[in-house]
């Protein structure tokens, strides 16, 4: 049999109810496909303030980098009233995520667009656009280009002059467009690589080098697509795209997009992809303290998050299609959590979605 060490990490607000039911997945999958899986579950957030004082320890970060993937609630409390926030920036909770991602060497974020069928009702374009659905994922590069860039403010000539700098190096652009190639074959075979290369070098190398790389995937379609046209098509025609790969600040702005059209937080899922096979598994939204410990949240992103671990870091597409059918089975079977009841479907709660996901497995 099999096994594999997982990182749990509850983290705080909804964060320990969405990771328990997430759990339960994972468990019926161990028990379906002989596969066993260690939890280890680490402090992150202001559960590790409260405890250790800082937002990560060295050890639960060394517990993270030991094992094979991690999976992740939310970190946070409300930030009006939670002593967290009156701590300086680097000792918040949030601080536990940005030391997190540098410390696992977490260079590529995917994020899905997936707008299931039964609530098409809840995306904002138009009916038309709705109707015809979309399943696309954004891989951003994380650790490269104008964030990361040499940057200062300077005053020549009595004026103010304000420079970022937008780098990358070839190796940087090849690690993230083998790892799109690679997701573009587990899904439908195309990537639209988007940059400006009517006007930036840095695209134009971006460019250049995605192309070398197709070389090596003959079974995928490469497109190359401008950033503002691409920004127009996600509202015009998303079903037209599968993998979109992107640098860092096209990939920021474009995926928030993307998130919004699907119409519902509390399904959407996300990872960050480091070397190998290694990944960090999340959900796209935050802890919500409003409804902590109500059982209200909705579990879904999590559970979604917990089938691309198992598709991206343990190559278990079975069992990651299993558990995208079951929760489109739960749904189609008219159950949903508040976030995304409307008028004529079941409310259930958080444990509740959990089970029934479980049942359709
Ligand atoms: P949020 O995503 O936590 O909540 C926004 C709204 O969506 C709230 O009304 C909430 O109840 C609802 N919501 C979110 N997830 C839901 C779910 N699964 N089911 C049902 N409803 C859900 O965003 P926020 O309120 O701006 O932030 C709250 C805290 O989370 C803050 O401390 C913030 O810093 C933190 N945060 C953490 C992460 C992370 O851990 N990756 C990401 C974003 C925000």
């Amino acid at each position: 049999m099999g096994k594999y060490n997982i990182t749990l990490i509850p983290g705080d607000g909804i964060g320990p109810e969405i990771v328990g039911e997430a759990v339960k997945i994972l468990d019926a999958v161990s028990a379906k496909y002989s596969v066993g899986f260690n939890y280890t579950k680490i402090l992150m957030g202001g559960c590790s303030i409260d405890e250790y004082g800082v937002p990560l320890t060295d050890e639960a970060l060394e517990t993270a980098k030991k094992s094979d993937a991690v999976l992740l609630g939310a970190v946070g409390g409300n930030t009006d009233t939670s002593p967290w926030y009156r701590l300086p920036p680097e000792r918040r909770p949030e601080a536990g995520l940005l030391a997190i991602r540098k410390g696992l060497g977490l260079y590529a974020n995917l994020r899905p667009a997936l707008l299931f069928d039964e609530l098409r009702a809840s995306c904002p374009l138009k009916e038309s656009v709705g109707e015809k659905g979309f399943d696309f994922v954004i891989m951003r590069e994380l650790t490269g280009g104008l964030y990361f860039g040499d940057r200062y403010t300077v005053v020549e000539n009595g004026k103010r002059k304000a420079v970022d700098t937008l780098t990358y190096t070839e190796d940087e652009i090849r690690r993230i467009a083998v790892r799109a190639f690679e997701i573009a074959r587990k899904r439908r075979g195309k990537v639209t690589s988007v940059d400006k290369a009517n006007v930036l070098d840095s695209s134009r190398l971006w460019r250049a080098v995605t192309a070398e790389v197709a070389k090596d995937y003959p079974d995928v379609e490469l497109s190359n697509m401008l950033v503002d046209n691409c920004a127009m098509q996600i509202v015009k025609d998303p079903a037209q795209f599968d993998v979109i790969l992107t640098e860092n600040m096209f990939g920021d702005i474009l995926s928030d997009e993307a998130s919004m059209v699907t119409g519902s937080l509390g399904m959407l899922s996300s990872a960050s992809l480091g070397a190998g096979k290694f990944g960090l598994y999340e959900p796209s939204h935050g802890s919500a303290p409003d409804i902590a410990g109500k059982n209200e949240a909705n579990p879904i992103a999590t559970i979604m998050s917990a089938a691309m671990l198992l598709r991206y870091s343990f190559d278990m597409n079975d069992a990651a299609d299993d558990i995208e059918n079951a929760v489109k089975k739960v749904l189609k079977s008219g159950y949903r959590t508040g976030d995304i009841y409307s008028d004529g479907t079941k409310k259930c709660t958080c444990t509740e979605m959990g089970d029934l996901i479980k049942e359709n497995l």
